[in-house]
């Protein structure tokens, strides 16, 4: 028995003109998303994109899991397909229902003909193949109006599907369809949720990296790259650019006045990502930020952050308290990887009293005792870059 993924496409059905587009963008997603899993036939049609094994070789239980984090669709099923023939349906329900119907005790049937050639109408297919459930497992009974158990009967144009019903997909729109941004990523618990809140919009992602070794550990990098491939299981892949900020925190302990320090590296983290947004293409910055959550989270702080940056700031987290953050880390699983404790360059140097209320020419007096460019341009030259893959 052949069994295939049906997916149920989300807004990308609005989308009017540009649908195809989205629709392309979906499948080459898809594509992608499926190769550990087997060789597959992915195409689009009448707002679901239609997933079949080519051979029977496949991975179908990886392929779902893995299909599930793909943004763009918002249900999937697994089907049993066979010809478009009541005794081959009749056939395949008596096969492959059985585990969909245990510990149930009421079901119903629908059936859907979007083939209308096919000779008998959609109320005439769930009476029969009800009829057909029933005698196979005499201890159920039909209740349309509640059922333990939908069972669907399609006949589409490739053949009939039948199916149990709907997982929730990942929703969002199709990564690739709204642009691209830079991530600033930590390894903290609210970037990598931000990251997959906008990629979720269809954003492409790209993602920098401050580390400040050796005050920060080799360890805690590779939990921050940790962090990225988990989002890639819904982002698609990305790279991570790793830049140090070693030699302008030892400038800032040098010359600057302590409870300064943090704001004027969030000014150099701003200043280096801007730039590097501009270079890789990139339309806007991705920040993990929740108003008030610290110090450098207030209105204030951020007022003298943000003008640094000449492309707009995405900061998804904003209005969500800390408990509404770690339940979306949980639920995409970032959450394990976050919370392990190690170091990040903010917090080695943190002052003690930290300005909450800052102004910007104070500031402004601080970030200029050093050489403002010429440190950022030399925490760029120094970047490396690692791609990390959404291997699961
Ligand atoms: P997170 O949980 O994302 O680490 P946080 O609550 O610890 O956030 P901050 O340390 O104030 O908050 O950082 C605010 C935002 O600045 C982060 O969400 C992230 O986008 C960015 N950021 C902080 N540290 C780094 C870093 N080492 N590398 C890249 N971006 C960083
Ligand atoms: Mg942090």
């Amino acid at each position: 028995m052949k069994e295939i993924l049906l997916c149920k496409c989300g807004e990308i059905v609005l989308k009017g003109a540009n649908r195809r587009f989205f629709e392309e963008t979906l499948c080459k997603n898809i594509r992608y998303r499926a190769r550990p899993f087997g060789r597959f036939e992915v195409t689009a049609n009448q707002s679901t994109v239609v997933i079949a094994p080519l051979d029977g070789e496949a991975d179908m239980d990886g392929l779902f899991e893995a299909v599930l984090r793909v943004f763009g669709i918002v249900g999937v099923s697994r089907c049993a397909v066979c010809e478009k023939d009541m005794d081959a349906i009749a056939r395949t329900v008596r096969e492959y229902v059985p585990p969909f119907l245990s510990g149930k005790k009421t079901f119903k049937v629908e059936a859907k003909r979007s083939d209308k050639t096919f000779p008998l109408n959609s109320p005439a297919i769930a009476a029969e193949i009800g009829g057909v459930v029933l005698e196979a497992n005499p201890r159920l009974r039909v209740d349309v109006r509640n059922p333990d158990v939908v069972l669907h009967v399609e006949i589409r144009e490739m053949g009939a599907y039948i199916h149990a019903g709907q997982f929730r997909g990942a929703g969002g729109m199709p990564v690739g369809t709204n642009g691209r941004a830079l991530l600033l990523l930590s390894g903290g618990i609210d970037s990598p949720v931000a990251g997959y809140m906008i990629a979720k919009r269809g954003v492409q992602l790209e993602a920098v990296h401050f580390e400040s070794f050796p005050y920060t550990s080799e360890r805690a990098k590779e939990k921050v790259l940790e962090l990225a491939r988990i989002v890639a299981q819904y982002a698609g892949s990305f790279p991570v650019h790793v830049v140090s900020l070693t030699h302008i925190q030892e400038e800032l302990v040098k010359n600057c006045q302590e409870d300064y320090f943090t704001l004027v590296l969030r000014r150099y983290m701003m200043a280096i990502a801007d730039r590097l947004a501009h270079s890789l293409g990139c339309g806007g910055l991705i920040t993990g930020e929740s108003l008030g959550q610290v110090a450098s989270q207030t209105m204030q702080a951020l007022g003298v952050t943000d003008p640094v940056a000449t492309l707009p700031v995405f900061r998804p987290c904003i209005g969500l308290d800390k408990e509404e953050i770690i339940q979306v880390a949980r639920r995409i699983g970032t959450f394990e990887t976050s919370i392990q404790p190690y170091e990040d360059c903010c917090t080695v140097f943190t002052p003690k009293h930290p300005r909450t209320r800052p102004e910007l020419s104070r500031v402004l007096e601080q970030q200029n005792r050093l050489d403002f460019e010429a440190l950022v341009q030399e925490a760029l030259d120094g970047m490396q870059t690692v791609r990390v893959k959404n291997e699961p």
